[in-house]
């Protein structure tokens, strides 16, 4: 690993000033924010990144708290564990599909050390990216090796000209759930909703996972009251190993019901695409309709519409679909 140099800043405005502007596209590399370093410092170890300074968010108080708002929303700081999160007797009574969904991130002691804000701004786990030699277009190289190489882990949906998937298995479910992310700035504050917060690589720059400039912070995350009828929720994520592993594909799904028929549904897919996959024409086809098992296949196959699989992973597909169906049951028994 070499040398940097560590900031603790103690308060978020001086954290922001240790950041480049957003136009010294250079000096990105440079500055890197640290969180619960399971990702970065895996980075650093491996040499795909070497940045000069490390800006440590964990000497930032008041980053790392649990709010449930007297509307019934609920305010997460960025430094919140993902422990916390699977944890929290509330969140878990109002907000159990984040809570499932944190629950089924790694292992306990990457939970134990991961924050929300690193586990939704972790990089690709694409093998290319994370092999040093390997200058792939995500590194600044001209083309992506899995497309024409071992894609078995790669993008069916929205790849191109990289083939990622987004590895987390919390932001599938913040989507699904209509949250907002709260983003600091040298210029202030925005917030947008998590949806448009990932980018995919045909947008914006392929170098990036999502709209953060270099001179901003990801501070909080909103997760608005459930309003209408009572939802039900699940997120289902199918791994090689069973111990802990990465998603090959993950549903989070939420449906809100007026008797036996959906009122309203959201459906985001994780380990497919390279960003949260919203399956929005499957959502408004489950609308009005009751779920019996020709609903269920109809409805994945749906979702799937679009899908264009490389040469290893056309499995993604059946699977998804499968873990759809089960949701779908799982929620309507
Ligand atoms: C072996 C292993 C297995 C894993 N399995 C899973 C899994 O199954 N599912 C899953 O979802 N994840 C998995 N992860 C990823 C893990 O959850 C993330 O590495 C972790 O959540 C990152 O959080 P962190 O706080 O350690 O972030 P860090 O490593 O500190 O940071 C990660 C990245 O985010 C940036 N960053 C951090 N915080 C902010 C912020 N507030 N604003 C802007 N940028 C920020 C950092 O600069 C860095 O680029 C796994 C990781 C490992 C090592």
């Amino acid at each position: 690993m070499k040398a940097f140099e560590l900031i603790q800043p103690a308060s978020l405005d001086a954290a922001l000033e240790a950041l480049p502007g957003a136009r010294d596209t250079k000096a990105r590399d440079r500055v890197k924010l640290l969180a619960g370093g399971q990702d970065l410092l895996g980075e650093l170890k491996e040499h795909l990144i070497e940045p000069q300074t490390l800006v440590n968010l964990k000497s930032i108080p008041g980053l790392d708290a649990i709010e449930h708002r007297d509307d019934g929303s609920l305010r997460l700081g960025a430094l919140v564990t993902l422990a916390r999160i699977e944890e929290d007797r509330t969140l878990r009574e109002r907000f159990a599909l984040l809570a499932e969904a944190a629950g089924a991130v790694a292992s306990v002691q990457i939970r134990n050390a991961g924050t929300l804000g690193g586990n939704l701004c972790q990089r690709p786990r694409c093998w290319y990216y994370r092999h040093e030699q390997a200058v792939c277009i995500k590194k600044g190289g001209s083309e992506c090796f899995a497309y024409g190489g071992l894609n078995k882990y790669n993008a069916i949906l929205g790849g191109g000209p990289s083939y990622i998937v987004h590895p987390s298995d919390v932001a599938p479910a913040l989507v699904a759930l209509e949250a907002q992310a709260v983003i600091r700035g040298k210029r202030g504050e925005r917030q947008i909703p998590l949806e448009q917060f990932f980018t995919l690589p045909s947008e914006g720059s392929v170098l990036r996972e999502n709209v953060l400039t270099s001179e901003e912070i990801l501070t909080h995350v909103i997760v608005p009251a459930q309003s209408g009828a009572p939802w039900r929720s699940t997120y289902l994520k199918f791994r090689e190993r069973g111990s802990y592993d990465f998603a090959l594909s993950a549903v989070a799904l939420r449906l809100s019901m007026d008797g036996d028929k959906v009122r309203a549904a959201r459906l985001v897919l994780g380990g497919v695409a390279p960003i949260p996959w919203r399956c929005e024409k499957a959502e408004k086809a489950l609308v009005g309709r009751e779920i019996d098992a020709q609903t269920a296949e109809f409805v994945g196959k749906l979702a799937l519409e679009g899908a264009e699989p490389l040469e290893h992973n056309a499995y993604k597909i059946l699977l998804t679909q499968g873990l759809i169906t089960k949701a779908l049951r799982k929620l309507a028994s």
